[in-house]
């Protein structure tokens, strides 16, 4: 069992959390992890997907993905990563639905089309290729609990997106809980997800049999979400004495540049990317809003604008000397909206 106090607690929501643990929970919960490991198998289906969120889980650090999937889960099937290929492969989700079996995580990776099955299936059945749609509805039907992983899947992300032409999303892509109505499904937004959230999701619901995490409006467990980017940011601090980017690359906070920090909920800030290396708004990137609904639309914004916010919202933040500061810049013409 590699997964040492530290790790867990990190997994399990970070600093704050930690002094809330106990440590003899903490060690309550590594024992039932280590009873309970054998049982949480997890199908993963992939639909219209980039991979980038299996890409992140991949980059599990602390504890390793290796010891993820050999210890505490057990990855049944994945077309990414699985070794199994064809018939093989397609076998495992095939004896899922046709024995009923209710004792596997059901997690989607990508949205599902509408439009036709055809944009995205995954193998043959009898010489029948299979749409994700059929896939998800059939084996969602008798999981143990669905996960849906990535803003595609959560909310329909990127591949929802709307052409600026008012054509409508060609393939009618739609969130796994917009086909599952009336499942609970949890939603581990964000484009992509850290793998934190991934893992540490499903350890929660090996932990608790099955229970799922308390969740936002939005379906995402409070343990990760719970907060916007803006309230862990590190360049709070340049956002209170309004010192403001003006450029990319400029120190200060980001927001004349387009940050979303504020409309996003998740805890990126404070866990950082790639174990604790970085994160969007310390390198300068800024909050794209990846973890919310109405990403990465806007409804016509787009990604990397000011919002378009008005000076009766703007009247409303907390710092009277910031919103005179973003006024002043928004009438001389320095940021959007
Ligand atoms: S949520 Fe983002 S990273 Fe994940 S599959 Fe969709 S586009 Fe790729
Ligand atoms: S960079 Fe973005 S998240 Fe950070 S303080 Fe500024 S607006 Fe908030």
């Amino acid at each position: 069992m590699s997964l040492n106090r530290r790790d867990f607690l990190k997994l399990m929501g970070g600093t704050a959390a930690a002094f809330a643990f106990p440590s003899v929970i903490v060690q309550g919960c590594k024992r039932a992890l280590e009873k309970a490991s054998q049982r949480l198998p997890v199908i993963w289906i992939q639909g219209q997907s980039c991979s980038g969120c299996s890409v992140s889980l991949l980059n599990k650090i602390d504890p390793g993905i290796a010891s993820v999937v050999t210890e505490y889960v057990s990855l049944d099937f994945h077309q990414t990563v699985m070794a199994g290929t064809g018939d093989v492969a397609v076998s495992v989700i095939e004896e899922a639905v046709e024995k009923k079996r209710k004792d596997f995580i059901l997690v989607v990776e990508g949205s599902i089309p509408t439009k036709s099955d055809e944009y995205c299936t995954i193998g043959e059945v009898r010489g029948r290729r299979v749409g994700v749609r059929e896939w998800v509805e059939k084996l969602g039907a008798n999981a143990k609990a669905i996960v849906s992983v990535g803003s595609c899947a959560a909310f329909g992300g990127i591949p929802a997106a709307l052409p600026r032409d008012g054509s409508g999303n060609p393939t009618g892509a739609i969130s796994t809980a917009q086909l599952l109505k009336g499942k609970p499904v949890v939603n581990i937004s964000g484009c992509p997800p850290h793998p934190d959230w991934m893992v540490g999701t499903l350890l929660y619901v090996l932990l608790n049999k099955g229970e799922l995490p308390k969740l936002d409006e939005y379906n995402r467990p409070l343990l990760y979400y719970g907060k916007t980017v803006h309230e862990q940011c590190e360049r709070l601090p340049d956002y209170k004495h309004n010192h403001f980017a003006k450029h990319w690359g400029d120190e200060g906070c980001l927001y004349n540049l387009g940050c979303l920090g504020m409309d996003s909920g998740c805890d990126i800030p404070k866990r950082k990317w790639v174990g604790t290396f970085n994160s969007c708004t310390n390198c300068g990137g800024g909050c794209i809003g990846c973890t919310e609904d109405v990403f990465p639309d806007y409804g016509n914004r787009g990604i990397f604008q000011h919002l378009n916010a008005s000076r009766e919202e703007l009247n409303k933040l907390e710092h009277r000397e910031t919103i005179e500061t973003i006024l002043k810049l928004r009438d001389g013409g320095v940021i959007n909206g």
